[in-house]
């Protein structure tokens, strides 16, 4: 594995109003005083884009356009609760590319999947239809996120979360070859300053994409000063 700077990126998801940017304020000032061994990402909602509420999608172009440098794609929130499927996904990722934003990719096994023992393949399987043939030579980075561990205060253990990453390098380098040991690989799932540091310890643990504790900035100042 090639050594890079591990990526934080905070996911507001649905969550965040104008009393919130503060937060974002906080986390400025408190990053501009002293140099970070880490790179930070804060992915807020659409309308915190410039303050601005529109009634449909938005599209990689007018993200772009708004300053942004990436985007999430494939969460499984999308994937369940608006129907987004792997090719999907990809398409996403070449319209983001496209636009000249880096996109994360998100793929992680359902508690059914888990249960039945199926998670490396199921995250496999998502890695060879999710990542178009594009991401060759780009920059990007996978988030592994198994779904029950999403806001659910559980985490896999440190050894299941190695055999997943492990398996997503090896996925990514079968579909896209060697080129890719530079694009990290997060963990995501209930990361939170107490659980950051051996998370983060962890071989192919290339940084975390963080939901609840990104919201406040201690918190998430606490996961970026584990990296
Ligand atoms: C997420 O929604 O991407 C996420 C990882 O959430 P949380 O950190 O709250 O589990």
């Amino acid at each position: 594995m090639i050594k890079t700077a591990k990526l934080i990126a905070g996911n507001w998801k649905m969550n965040g109003l104008a009393a919130n940017l503060g937060e974002l304020e906080a986390l400025r000032v408190a990053l501009a005083e002293a140099p970070l061994a880490c790179r930070v990402a804060l992915c807020p909602p659409a309308t915190l884009i410039e303050r601005m509420a529109v009634t449909g999608d938005i599209s990689a172009a007018m993200l772009k356009d708004a300053g942004a440098t990436l985007v999430i794609l494939g969460h499984s929130e999308r994937r369940q609760g608006h129907g987004e499927t792997d090719a999907g996904v990809a398409s996403k990722a070449e319209a983001a590319l496209a636009a000249g934003l880096a996109p994360i990719i998100c793929v992680g096994e359902t508690p059914e999947q888990r249960e039945a023992g199926q998670a490396v393949e199921v995250v496999r399987s998502q890695i060879m239809a999710s990542l178009p043939l594009a991401l060759v030579g780009r920059a990007f980075a996978v988030a592994y996120e198994p779904v029950w561990a999403i806001g659910t205060g559980l985490t896999p253990t440190l050894e299941q979360i190695e055999e997943v990453h492990r398996a997503v390098r090896a996925a990514m380098i079968e579909r896209l070859g060697l080129g890719v040991a530079a694009s990290p690989i997060l963990y995501g799932g209930s990361v939170k300053p107490e659980n950051a540091r051996e998370i983060l310890a962890v071989a192919e643990v290339g940084g975390a994409l963080v939901g609840g504790a990104s919201l406040k900035a201690a918190d998430f100042l606490g996961i970026i000063r584990e990296a």
